[in-house]
Parts: structure tokens; C-alpha cells; sequence
């Protein structure tokens, strides 16, 4: 089977083909431009490739309700030109193929219960650590939509005693968002996460809000399998700081092996590595052929 999958981002579009085995066989990336430069990108890739299905994990708000009139559609985002924007049907206009239509991370998610990190896990959480904070939930097998998408980046958190950094998110300030993701650490310290040394006071502070979010989302979603990625998270020193905080924060209260004796196989990198958004917009290529 050859399968289109696209991962549509805010910074980059990565557009790919694969098959049922979740095997990426080509791949391209172009910086994500006004919409109407950045599909015909997308378009032209796809044109010769006779794709029979095409997976799409976007970056956000969207609207993937299927009996709304805009479905398929970018929502709020500040990005210019990109609000109310049919991403969905600009596609279909093109090729006429089953479409499977998620968030990045909801996709990443997915990707990850197949073939990744939670491969034969009924559930697990994704969450992206990068420009923005994204999460993603697979649950009882299913991925979860709601009322609109979960949007967990943008919960509230508890501040950090030392800790006076306002927060970075145009809505919220302080949430998890503004005060954790990649702009917020280089707002806070002048330099880029990338610059930091490893034993920067920075990480401790970092893995004090993801540990927050995270001990947060295993009290509310009980999840088989927590999945950390995106840029920030390329610093392997906070899987260990927020293992740490999520037991203390804890405290021994929820009782299972996976958090008190095995949390280094509970809270993990994304098995797929920098493939997971890829791949998971792949299996939602995957699964829109099974439902056609
Ligand atoms: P995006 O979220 O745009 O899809 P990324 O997941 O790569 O892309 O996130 C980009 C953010 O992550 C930037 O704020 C960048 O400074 C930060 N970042 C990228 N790599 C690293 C790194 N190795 N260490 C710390 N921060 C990083
Ligand atoms: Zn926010």
C-alpha cells in the first residue's frame, strides 16, 4: 500500500509515504509559508505519487468534528493567513482518496500506540514540548476529540518559588505553555534551550511544570504509557528530573508498578524518535483505507 502522510507544522510542513508496516520510504520538507504557497507544495509532491489514502496530523486549533460545516478546517490560530483556513478540502479538491484528519499531536499519539514507545498499549499521552505545547490522547483504544481537541498545554500551573518569569502565552501568561515551552526558556534565561548547558538551573524548573503536567494527566486520564517529545525534550537530562517530580508530586498515592517500580519505562521518549508526527499522520492515513 502506499499511503500519503503529512505533518502539518506551524515552523515546517513534512510530507511522506509509507506503507502498512509504518515504514517512512520518502520523505520532503518545505517551511510553512501564507497557506495558499505551502499547498501547492504539498500538492505538487503528491501529484505524480498515487497515494491511496492521505493522513494529516495539523497544528492547531482545528475543527475535526465531522458534521460541522468546517470540518477540516484550521481554526483560531494567530498565523497569518492561516485562520478559518480549509486545509482539508483545498486537498480533496485534488485528490479524491480517504483522508484521515487529526491534530499533530493526537496523531503522534496514535503513531505511537502502533508502532511506537506504547505499541500494544490500549492508551498513552503525547505530549510535544516545542514552540508550543501540544498533547495528545489515545485512550481505550481510541483517540480522544471531545468537545473540540484536548488542549493541554494550556493548563494552569503552579509557579516555581524561584521562579519570576511572567509567562509567555498571549492568553494565559503563566500556563504550562507559558511558562515551559521553548520560548518561554528563552525568554526567561536570554539564550535558546538549545545553549543551555545540562546542569543549567534551567532544567530543574522545567521538569518542575512538565513534571506538574504530567503527574496531573495520570491523575486525570490514568494513561498506560506517558510519551515526552518535541525540541525541548532532546535534553535527555529532564527525563530523569521529571520522573522525580512526578513521584513526589505523587506521593506513592496512585498504586501501580509502572509509576513506583518501572517510571523509567512509563515516562518516555517517543519510541519513533523525530518520525512520531510523521508516522502517526501515516497511520491516520492507515486507518481512513479500513474505514473507506
Ligand atoms: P515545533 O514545535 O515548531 O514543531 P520543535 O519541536 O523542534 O518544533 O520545537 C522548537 C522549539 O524547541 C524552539 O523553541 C527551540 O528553541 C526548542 N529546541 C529545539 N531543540 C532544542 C534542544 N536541543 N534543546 C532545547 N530546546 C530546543
Ligand atoms: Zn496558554
Amino acid at each position: 500500500m502506499r499511503i500519503g502522510a503529512i505533518e502539518a507544522g506551524g515552523t515546517k510542513f513534512i510530507c511522506g509515504i509509507g506503507n502498512e508496516q509504518g515504514v517512512i520510504q520518502d520523505r520532503v520538507s518545505f517551511p510553512t509559508e501564507r497557506p495558499e504557497r505551502t499547498l501547492a507544495n504539498v500538492i505538487a509532491y503528491f501529484k505524480d505519487k498515487q497515494v491511496e489514502a492521505i493522513g494529516i496530523g495539523s497544528f492547531g486549533p482545528l475543527n475535526i468534528d465531522p458534521e460541522s460545516p468546517y470540518y477540516g478546517y484550521i481554526t483560531s490560530t494567530p498565523k497569518p493567513g492561516w485562520g478559518n483556513y480549509p486545509l482539508l478540502n483545498t486537498l480533496k479538491n485534488e485528490f479524491d482518496v480517504p483522508y484521515g484528519w487529526d491534530t499533530d499531536v493526537n496523531a503522534a499519539a496514535y503513531g505511537e500506540a502502533i508502532w511506537g514507545a506504547a505499541r500494544g498499549l490500549d492508551s498513552c499521552v503525547y505530549y510535544t514540548v516545542g514552540t508550543g505545547i501540544g498533547v495528545g490522547v489515545y485512550s481505550e483504544g481510541k483517540l480522544i476529540h471531545g468537545l473540540v481537541h484536548p488542549e493541554g498545554g494550556h493548563v494552569l500551573t503552579r509557579r516555581h518559588p524561584q521562579d519570576e518569569f511572567a509567562g509567555h502565552c498571549p492568553y494565559h501568561r503563566d500556563c504550562l505553555e507559558g511558562m515551559a515551552a521553548g520560548p518561554a526558556i528563552e525568554a526567561r534565561w536570554g539564550r535558546k534551550g538549545s545553549e543551555l548547558p545540562a546542569d543549567h538551573p534551567a532544567w530543574e524548573i522545567e521538569a518542575f511544570y512538565i513534571g506538574q503536567a504530567v503527574s496531573s494527566v495520570i491523575l486525570m486520564l490514568s494513561p498506560k504509557k506517558v510519551i515526552l517529545g518535541g525540541g525541548v525534550m532532546h535534553q535527555e537530562q529532564l527525563f530523569p528530573l521529571i520522573r522525580k517530580e512526578v513521584l513526589h508530586n505523587l506521593n506513592g498515592y496512585v498504586q501501580s508498578d509502572q509509576l513506583l517500580a518501572q517510571i523509567d519505562a512509563y515516562i518516555v521518549p517517543p519510541g519513533l524518535g523525530d518520525n512520531a508526527g510523521l508516522a502517526g499522520a501515516l497511520a491516520l492515513g492507515l486507518k481512513a483505507v479500513e474505514q473507506a
